[in-house]
């Protein structure tokens, strides 16, 4: 899962990068309106956190432009203590929640993991799929209870799928949502990745579609 981070405060969003990118999240960071609506054409997220004080323009006039472009990834706001009349607006403007400053980060991260299981229609703290369950909390993966070893790449990929079950995602897809800007390119394609996924999680559990890419099975009989 990508993550956008628009904060200009240097010492915020250069700590939420990190504590993003060990939680297993691609992450490209913004310092202004001007350089997220940059960053925003050329890479596609499944989520954005978004400070509402920028210099220039503001937060939520920049989410309201996204909002009327269709952009629907989730927007959790970054807001300041006493800034309820921002929240108000914010939420009016199309943010689906908002943290106030300061935080502490695991409050932000449970809050990134709701959003994102929201908006793959899971309301569960872990992705279940019969016997397979990815605990998104804890980074951790297990077949019929067995803890599985997933490296880091493969957890990304196998996280994104899980969280589009049932959808075919193209390898291009696949690679643009658990990349940054700034990560070096896998000495691995998509293919070898999937297949020790595969490997390791049961191999009918992600589907080839010819021509088009792959498709979690969330209701493969494995999983019932
Ligand atoms: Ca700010």
């Amino acid at each position: 899962m990508r993550i956008l981070v628009v904060e200009d405060e240097r010492a915020l969003r250069e700590g939420l990068k990190d504590t993003l990118e060990r939680a297993s999240y691609a992450v490209d960071v913004a310092e202004s309106a001007e350089d997220a609506a940059e960053i925003m054409d050329i890479a596609p997220f499944d989520l954005v956190l978004l400070d509402v004080n920028l210099p220039g323009e503001d937060g939520i006039s920049l989410l309201k432009g996204w909002r009327r472009e269709k952009n629907d990834a989730p927007v959790i706001l970054l807001t300041a203590r006493d800034g309820w009349r921002e929240k108000v607006a914010g939420m009016d403007a199309g943010a689906d929640d908002y943290i106030t400053k300061p935080f502490h980060q695991e409050e932000l991260l449970a809050r990134v993991r709701a959003q994102l299981r929201r908006a793959g229609g899971q309301k569960e703290a872990s992705l279940r799929f019969g016997s397979l369950e990815i605990d998104t909390a804890a980074q951790r993966v297990f077949v019929d209870g067995q803890d599985v070893r997933l490296t880091a790449h493969e957890y990304r990929i196998l996280n994104y799928l899980a969280h589009n079950a049932g959808r075919v995602m193209s390898k291009n897809q696949i690679m643009d949502h658990v990349h940054d800007l700034d990560s070096e390119a896998l000495s691995n394609g998509t293919e070898v990745l999937i297949s020790r996924i595969r490997r390791k999680i049961g191999r009918e559990r992600i589907e080839t579609v010819r021509g088009l890419g792959y498709r979690f099975d969330a209701d493969h009989p494995a999983a019932a």
